[in-house]
């Protein structure tokens, strides 16, 4: 079996991990960052832009840049709330009823899971280059909170990324896998996930490397967004007061306001007091408006008492559905960047008396445990053993629309539970299996999932027939339902993706059009690189064509000198004709050429009778500083190819590398 790679796909950043040397570590992306945005942009020129990039666009660009799509991944519009849909994109239901995004960029609609797609494609790309190989398969973290349709869409995002995925596992476990791996002491943990969408609690035993999830709670519509979103209303409330201009229509105005209001609220973590300034914010009858405001943490936490409300909840479910009291639990692990805010670890701490664990990076802590879960399920690592619960009761619509739950919530994964129904008239030539997902007692107001009818049942009075229904549920907390007649022994069974977005046929069109784009990106990509690629190497050709005249005079080495002018030039014809196909050859000569040069300015260094000795000493200096390792080092001009060939090791790597200042 191939490498698994574990990834964390958050609502606002994610993070790859992998097993190395027996050991789960982070990879850096090709920006140099442990963690990247979950961003999606297309630029005006439809070029796709993922993460860091993307993000950078938010403010300039925010029809084409698309950020918190986590939210809409398998979610049916009518599921919706006003909320999630306050974001500076477009957002609309197709024919039905399911989420697509608009992008007037490339002047297509989108589907949440494609989007989310690329970003997972970025992080594989990143680690492809890092490890050096191919990968094709990983694990997945969804929040545990996720229903079966949002983990099937999550499937659905990674296969559209052209990645198998070995196991969807849930966020709080995956944190759970990383905190306790390698301990062998016994002990219950309660895992605290506030990331910046979702809230997720999971309450387990970590015992010599057993982990027994025993409840699981949270709450798929709350993170720092909605914390950020109470200073974007302070702040927008009160401008209106004042300006009677509602910033929040204008998505410029909105996305600036949102990143001060991020921004402040992280920052307050660790001040008590943090000024906010948005200069030309609007624009009034009498010229540019601003914001400064100044914002206090006891300000902005009264702002954010009704969330930290919603927090206890799930908390108090998870416990009572585990049959454990807070005194039992012997460590806190706290997951998300939000646990950082003061006022959630101090609500922790009101919930639970412990200390909470330090041990485990917030951001990383589930990429961490998703790469030890992949190496549980590629054999590098023994002696652990997951056992997961589903979060949310499963049932079929019975008679009178009542839920008939067939495996209740916090029932351990894999499982099978069947159960056999009958016909509720005389006669009756089938029976609709409908599947539903929630914990109300009316089947209507929970999640529907699908359903599916089983017919020729033969004729007989009322109640007598015996349909026998199955629910499986795999170790991904995925389901697949059958029914069989027991007469007949007729059989229709049907894996539910009830609420995924995308049908197999839509996947398949999407993976084509990628393929083909891919080709497109990988194409244009090489024209640019080899574009740049011969730009640095003209500028260093002009730069070591000045060193020689001054080493050794306009015709100490004419034959070197002259060579390299002539590659030069032909680049130079070539980059301007935009002639690629003969750039890379001519790239090659003009390299020779110069390495022609540069040994024969290396020879004069040596040779002590230089009759050319004056000049030498009066550029000494300089020459000994142009040839001593460390100047080729720093010297940031200096484009040899290595910054394409191991970009890693290079010390521009936290430089993007399509940042156009530096090559301009
Ligand atoms: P997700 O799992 O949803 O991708 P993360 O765990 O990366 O989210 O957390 C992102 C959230 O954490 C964002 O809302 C971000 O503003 C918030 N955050 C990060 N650092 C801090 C901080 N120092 N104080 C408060 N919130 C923070
Ligand atoms: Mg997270």
């Amino acid at each position: 079996m191939g490498r698994i790679v574990g990834i964390d796909l958050g609502t606002t950043n994610s993070v790859i991990g992998v097993l190395e040397a027996g050991r789960p570590v982070v990879i850096a992306n090709c920006e140099g960052s442990r963690t990247t945005p979950s961003v999606v942009g297309y630029t005006k020129e439809s070029e796709l832009l993922v993460g860091q990039l993307a993000r950078r666009q938010l403010v300039l660009n925010p029809r084409n840049t698309f950020s918190n799509l986590k939210r809409f991944v398998g979610r049916s519009w009518d599921e919706l709330d006003e909320n999630s849909l306050s974001v500076a994109y477009s957002v609309r239901a197709n024919d039905q009823g399911n989420v697509r995004i608009t992008c007037p960029a490339t002047e297509r609609e989108y589907a949440p899971e494609e989007l989310v797609g690329s970003i997972i494609r970025k992080l594989i790309d990143d680690a492809e280059t890092y490890l050096g190989e191919s990968i094709e398969s990983a694990v997945v973290t969804v929040p545990a909170y996720f229903n079966d349709a949002q983990r099937q869409a999550t499937r659905d995002a990674a296969v559209l990324a052209g990645i198998k995925v070995e196991r969807i596992l849930n966020e709080p476990t995956a944190a759970a896998l990383a905190y306790g791996f390698d301990r062998s002491s016994s002990s219950r943990v309660l895992v605290f996930d506030l990331g910046g969408g979702t809230f997720d609690v999971s309450l387990m035993r970590v015992s010599n490397g057993v982990f027994d999830v025993k409840s699981t709670c949270g709450d798929t519509q709350l993170g720092g967004n909605d914390f950020d979103q109470r200073i974007v209303d302070w702040l927008a409330e009160q401008f209106l007061k004042k300006n009677s201009i509602d910033l929040r229509r204008d998505r410029q105005a909105l996305q600036r306001l949102s990143e001060a209001a991020e921004k402040a609220k992280q920052e307050l973590s660790g001040v008590q007091s943090v000024p906010i300034s948005l200069p030309f914010i609007a624009t009034g009858k009498d010229g540019p408006l601003h914001i400064e405001a100044n914002l206090d943490r006891s300000k902005f936490e009264s702002l954010c008492i009704d969330l930290l409300d919603r927090l206890l909840l799930p908390v108090q479910t998870a416990l009572s559905d585990s049959g454990w009291s807070s005194d039992d639990i012997d460590e806190v692990v706290l997951v998300g960047g939000s646990t950082r805010m003061p006022m959630v670890q101090q609500l922790v701490r009101t919930l639970v008396p412990n200390q909470p664990s330090q041990s485990v990076n917030p951001d990383e802590v589930v990429a961490i445990g998703a790469a030890v879960q992949a190496g549980i399920l590629s054999g590098d690592l023994r002696d652990l053993l997951l056992n997961d619960v589903t979060p949310l009761s499963l049932g079929l619509e019975t008679v009178g629309g009542l839920m008939k739950v067939l495996i209740p919530r916090n029932t351990p994964i894999p499982v099978r539970q069947s159960d056999v129904f009958s016909t509720s008239v005389a006669n009756q030539p089938s029976v609709e299996i409908h599947v539903w997902q929630g914990e109300r007692q009316l089947a209507a107001d929970n999640k529907s999932l699908g359903r599916f009818r089983l017919s020729g049942i033969p004729p007989a009075p009322r109640g007598v027939p015996q349909v026998q229904v199955a629910f499986d549920i795999d170790a991904n907390g995925l389901l697949e339902v059958s029914a069989t007649d027991r007469t007949t022994g007729r059989k229709q069974s049907v894996n539910i993706n009830g609420g995924s977005n995308l049908n197999q046929d839509e996947i398949n069109k999407i993976l084509a059009e990628a393929k083909s784009k891919a080709n497109d990106d990988r194409r244009r990509r090489a024209s640019i690189d080899s574009r740049n690629n011969a730009l640095t190497l003209v500028a260093q050709a002009e730069r070591r064509l000045r060193d020689a005249a001054l080493e050794l005079g306009p015709y100490g080495a004419e034959r070197q000198q002259r060579a390299v002018e002539i590659s030069m030039r032909d680049v130079q014809d070539l980059l301007d004709s935009n002639n690629l196909k003969e750039l890379e050859l001519a790239v090659s000569s003009l390299q020779e050429a110069l390495f022609g040069l540069n040994r024969r300015l290396a020879a004069e260094k040596r040779t002590d009778s230089n009759p050319l000795q004056g000049i030498k000493n009066t550029f000494g200096s300089l020459k000994d500083e142009l040839f001593s390792d460390d100047y080729w080092d720093d010297d940031p001009w200096d484009y040899s190819n290595r910054d394409y060939i191991d970009r890693r090791n290079s010390p521009r790597r936290d430089l993007d590398p399509w940042d156009n200042d530096i090559y301009r």
